[in-house]
C-alpha cells in the first residue's frame, strides 16, 4: 500500500473561470512551503497528492499553514480491485483503536461494481467480521472510516485535518498592510492573505521617541507572518519629524486624527510606487478615540484609495483569539511604545470636524515634510535573523 497525502482545495473550486491560476499558485505555494523537504508533488483540476518518506506530521504541520487548502487528507491508495481494497481497508483498521465505527464511501468512478451504500455493507460486514468488540453506529461512531473510490484509483482515508481554507496567497495582487507592534494589526494582515492578497508592510517609526526594541518587534511580527508569505517587504518610514510638528503646533485633541491622516497619506504614497492596490489596516470600530465612525470618516477623507479592515467588525476578544492561534500574540503585548502611545493625548477627540482638521493642518508644512520623507525597505523571510527575542 502507497502512502500519499492528499490536498483538497478550499473555495478556488468555486471560481470556474480562474481555476488554473488558482491550483497553479496554490501548487507553487505548497512547493516554495515543501522546499527543504523531498517530496513529490502532483496536481490535477481537484486535487493535489503529495509523496513523501518524510515524517507525515511535519508536512501536514507545514500544510497548515497554506492558504487555499480545504483539508489535508492522509490516506492509502490501491488500485480498484475489490479484493485489494478489502485486504487493504483490514490492514488499515487493525492499527486503529475504536469501539463503534460507521463506513462512508464517495465513488465518482460511476464503472465501479457496487453502489456507495452497497458498498459501505459489503466493507462494514468485513470490518465486523475480522475485528472483535466493535459495533456500527451511523450516528455518533467512534471512527468514520472514509474510502474515495476514483478513476484511477481507490483511497482509504487515515486521517482529515482541516486546512486553513481561504484563497492561495498572491492570487488576488498586493496591498499594504500598515503595521503596529499591537495585538490588530498583524490578525488584520493574516487576514488579507487569507483571501489571497499579498501583504508588504509599512511600520512608522519615531526615533528617539519611539526605540530600536519597538521596531524589533515589528520585524519580529513580520518574520511570524511569513510562515503564511514566505516573503514579506517592510518598509519603515521615519516620522519623528511630522510627529514633532504634530506635537508643537496642533491642539492635543486632534493631534491622533492629524497623525493618522498623516500616515494614511503616506501609506498611499508608499501603496502607489509598490503597486498595492489597497491599503490594509488593524482599525476596529468603537475601539480607541480614532476609530468611532465620524473619526474613521474624517481620518480616511484624505484618499480614496482603497482601506481594507479586515477586524473591523470583530470583538479584541475574537481577534486576540486569532493572534495566539497564528503566534503573534506574544510578541503583540511585549511591552514597547508605539508611536502612536508615546503622543497619545488626555482628551482626544471623539468627534471630530472635518473643517477643524484641515485648519490644523494649515498649521505645519506637510506637503514638504510627506514629500521628503525617508522610508527604507527591507524583505523578511522566516530564517531573518536579526534579533534575538
Ligand atoms: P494595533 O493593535 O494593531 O496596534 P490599535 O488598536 O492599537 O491597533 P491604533 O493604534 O489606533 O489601534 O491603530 C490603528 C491601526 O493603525 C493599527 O491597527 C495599524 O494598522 C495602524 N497603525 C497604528 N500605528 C501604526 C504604526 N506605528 N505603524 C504602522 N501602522 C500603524
Ligand atoms: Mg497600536
Amino acid at each position: 500500500m502507497e502512502k500519499v497525502i492528499l490536498i483538497k482545495y478550499g473555495e478556488l473550486t468555486t471560481k470556474k473561470a480562474n481555476r488554473n491560476l488558482f491550483v497553479n499558485t496554490l501548487y507553487k505555494n505548497i512547493c516554495d512551503k515543501l522546499k527543504d523537504y523531498e517530496v513529490k508533488i502532483s496536481k490535477n483540476r481537484v486535487r493535489m497528492f503529495i509523496k513523501t518518506n518524510e515524517d507525515e506530521n511535519i508536512i501536514v504541520n507545514k500544510l497548515q499553514e497554506v492558504f487555499g487548502i480545504h483539508s489535508i487528507v492522509v490516506c492509502y491508495v490501491v488500485n480498484n480491485n475489490i479484493d485489494t481494497i478489502k485486504q487493504s481497508v483490514l490492514e488499515v483498521v487493525s492499527n486503529i483503536k475504536f469501539k463503534t465505527f460507521k463506513v462512508e464511501t464517495k465513488r465518482s468512478n460511476k464503472n465501479f461494481e457496487f453502489s456507495s451504500m452497497e458498498f459501505n455493507n459489503i466493507i462494514g460486514s468485513l470490518i465486523l467480521k475480522n475485528i472483535d468488540n466493535i459495533r456500527v453506529d451511523v450516528h455518533n461512531p467512534d471512527y468514520i472510516l472514509k474510502l474515495e473510490i476514483r478513476e484511477d484509483n481507490t483511497y482509504i482515508y487515515t486521517k482529515e485535518i482541516a486546512g486553513l481554507g481561504g484563497y492561495p496567497t498572491k492570487v488576488a495582487g498586493r496591498g499594504l498592510l500598515m503595521l503596529s507592534g499591537g495585538i490588530d494589526s498583524p490578525v488584520a494582515g493574516f487576514l488579507a492573505m487569507k483571501r489571497g492578497i499579498e501583504v508588504e508592510c509599512i511600520y512608522f517609526e519615531s526615533p528617539p521617541h519611539t526605540s530600536e526594541g519597538a521596531k524589533l518587534k515589528v520585524k519580529n511580527l513580520v518574520k511570524t507572518l511569513c510562515k503564511y508569505q514566505a516573503k514579506i517587504k517592510l518598509h519603515i518610514v521615519y516620522f519623528t519629524k511630522i510627529q514633532e510638528q504634530i506635537y508643537k503646533n496642533i491642539d492635543s485633541s486632534y493631534m491622533i486624527t492629524i497623525m493618522r491622516r498623516m500616515m494614511y497619506r503616506i501609506s498611499k504614497n508608499v501603496a502607489s510606487s509598490n503597486n498595492c492596490l489597497v491599503i490594509i489596516n488593524g482599525e476596529s470600530v468603537g475601539q480607541v478615540a480614532s476609530q468611532t465612525l465620524s473619526s474613521m470618516n474624517v481620518i480616511n477623507s484624505v484618499t480614496n484609495f482603497p482601506v481594507l479592515r479586515p477586524v473591523c467588525c470583530l470583538d479584541k476578544l475574537e481577534i486576540i483569539d486569532i493572534s495566539k492561534k497564528i503566534g503573534t500574540y506574544d510578541i503583540s503585548i511585549l511591552p514597547y511604545e508605539d508611536c502612536c502611545t508615546i503622543f497619545l493625548p488626555k482628551h482626544p477627540v471623539i468627534n471630530p470636524s472635518l473643517e477643524k482638521a484641515i485648519n490644523y493642518e494649515e498649521l505645519i508644512n506637510y506637503e514638504e515634510l510627506i514629500n521628503n520623507i525617508k522610508v527604507d525597505t527591507i524583505i523578511i523571510d522566516s530564517n531573518y535573523e536579526e534579533f534575538d527575542f
